[in-house]
């Protein structure tokens, strides 16, 4: 089994899911007591939210890069960045390590495929929705994004950055996510991508027929097939 090389605290309480799901999913496939081999490197989040809202993109890149020097000499076989939005800085920390990184956007393109969908809604932080950097990486698969118009991204990433990242999860927010969804589907959204990997844990398949893609199941699941191929 090849060792995930885990960077997260971003925030925790999405790491925590990625990690339960990368456990699960190898005693799904091995058995027995079986469970992921991770090194991970959590982070103080406070640092890089403030570094996010004043978009100091290249100290991000130096911070990330470092850490991933570390999981690599630590012995990772390939690494995750355990956050939708930090996949801005994917290419910068690519080029610091010579193991792979598996990309979030990727992993999801692959599960949109397989169910035949051509034309998503993107839901994540406002980086995430506005940036190009992920919407182009779904593009490249062939997918279709719609993002939600100005005043529903400003809520959303209001939403994850006060409430999600925290843990705080309140019926009103549920709500008003599953009108958004509602109105993306309205105007042909096929499927929706939670590409924020903290939405999962307000927004599930139960509370619409929408298809969702889980970003953080996806992305987790994806990395523990590729620490279990040959
Ligand atoms: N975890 C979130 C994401 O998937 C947002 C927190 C962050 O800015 O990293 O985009």
């Amino acid at each position: 089994m090849k060792k995930i090389g885990l960077i997260g605290g971003m925030s925790w309480e999405s790491t925590v899911e990625y990690y339960r799901i990368m456990n699960r999913a190898v005693m799904e496939k091995l058995g027995g007591h079986h469970s992921a081999e991770i090194i991970m490197y959590s982070v103080d989040f406070q640092g890089i939210h403030d570094l996010q809202f004043e978009n100091r993109w290249d100290e991000m890149g130096l911070i990330l890069g470092d850490i991933a020097e570390v999981l690599e000499r630590a012995g990772a076989d390939f690494l995750v960045i355990a956050t939708n939005t930090m996949h801005k800085l994917f290419p910068e920390v690519q080029r610091r390590v010579k193991i792979p990184l598996l990309h979030i956007a990727d992993a999801t393109a692959e599960k949109i495929k397989e169910r035949g969908l051509r034309r998503v809604g993107l839901l994540g932080t406002k980086f995430t929705m506005e940036m190009d950097f992920y919407r182009e990486r779904l593009a490249r698969h062939g997918i279709d994004i719609l993002v939600p118009p100005a005043r529903e991204r400003e809520y959303i990433n209001r939403v994850i950055y006060e409430e999600l990242v925290k843990g705080i999860l309140r019926e009103e927010s549920r709500r008003r996510f599953l009108e958004i969804i509602k109105a993306l589907e309205e105007n042909g959204a096929e499927g929706i991508v939670l590409g924020c990997t903290e939405i999962p844990l307000l927004i599930k398949q139960e509370h619409t027929e929408l298809p969702l893609f889980n970003t953080t199941e996806i992305h987790a699941r994806a990395a523990v097939d590729l620490a279990l191929q040959d």
